[in-house]
């Protein structure tokens, strides 16, 4: 199987062949076409799987219409560290290089105002660790009724590290009808409970 069967856009086909990718890992050719028709997904698979791809390669897609508003981004990806945040914004600029879309990364430890600055110039693409997330709700500046997709990566890492109330928190901020991709490696009940509430008649990805 090649990439072009899955249905993702031209210039994310084009960044695909310049990273070097000859074929899909199974967790791409079986999540990609479920995330372009706007399902909810539970993937069940482990870093080094290629389940960044699996959600970046039709985010890009799906992006290529509409714009942002400031302070409204239009997806949201949770991951439970920042090393991993800043993870994920490298595949957003090694795939999206084709692509005029506005990536932000709201992560601790650096400086609060050049964050807010980014808000307010519209983000297409807001990846977070939850905490930070919250502050920059709290202080007013980020505003989560405009997210379409949201992401939430390495679920059960965010359970050992006591995020599940943050992410509670989160989910109630943005819109009911957004489309959810949630991914873990694990599936402990905790896990299980928080997918029921979260995932709309989800696919289950499991590699
Ligand atoms: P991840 O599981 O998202 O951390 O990805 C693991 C590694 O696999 C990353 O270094 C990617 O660059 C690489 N990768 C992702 N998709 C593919 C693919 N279809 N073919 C070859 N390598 C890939």
């Amino acid at each position: 199987m090649s990439f072009a069967h899955l249905g993702l856009s031209q210039k994310v086909l084009d960044a695909v062949t310049a990273a070097g990718y000859s074929a899909p890992t199974p967790i791409q050719d079986q999540a990609i076409p479920h995330v372009l028709a706007r399902r909810d997904v539970l993937g069940i698979a482990q870093t080094g799987t290629g389940k960044t791809a699996a959600f970046v390669l039709p985010m890009l897609t799906t992006l290529e219409q509409g714009r942002a508003r400031a302070r409204m981004p239009r997806t949201l990806i949770l991951e439970p560290t920042r090393e991993l945040a800043a993870q994920v914004e490298e595949s957003f600029i090694k795939y999206g290089k084709n692509h005029k879309l506005n990536v932000a990364l709201l992560i601790g430890g650096v400086s609060f105002g050049n964050q807010d600055t980014k808000l307010t110039r519209g983000v297409d693409v807001l990846i977070a660790t939850p905490g930070r997330l919250l502050d920059h709700t709290e202080r007013g500046g980020l505003l989560l009724t405009g997210v379409e997709l949201l992401v939430i990566d390495e679920a059960d890492r965010m359970l050992d590290m006591g995020f599940i109330p943050d992410i509670e928190r989160i989910c109630k901020l943005v819109p009911f009808t957004r489309q959810t991709l949630f991914f873990t490696a694990t599936m402990p009940p905790e896990i299980r409970r928080i997918t029921e509430q979260f995932l709309h008649n989800p696919v289950k990805v499991e590699v």
